[in-house]
């Protein structure tokens, strides 16, 4: 399994934590002055074993706002 990254776009993510639920490993989601919370991405670079839980959070967030980034090394 290879390197890979995460990018959660703010413009779509409404805080519905389901990729927390999925990978509480690789999000939090916080509170934020706009009308929703937002997820953040807390490994920058995360293990390759933790590339399954990033996959289920980018398919079940509803909002379609998770991508994964494989990087090859
Ligand atoms: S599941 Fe999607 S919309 Fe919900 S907090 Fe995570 S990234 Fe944002």
């Amino acid at each position: 399994m290879g390197k890979f990254r995460i990018k959660v776009d703010l413009g779509l993510c409404q805080g519905h934590s389901v990729c927390l639920a999925e990978a509480p490993e690789l999000f939090r989601v916080v509170d934020t002055d706009m009308a929703y919370p937002q997820a953040q991405v807390i490994q920058e670079n995360p293990a390759p074993e933790l590339l399954s839980k990033a996959e289920g959070a980018a398919e079940y967030c509803p909002n379609g706002a998770i991508t994964i980034v494989y990087e090859d090394d």
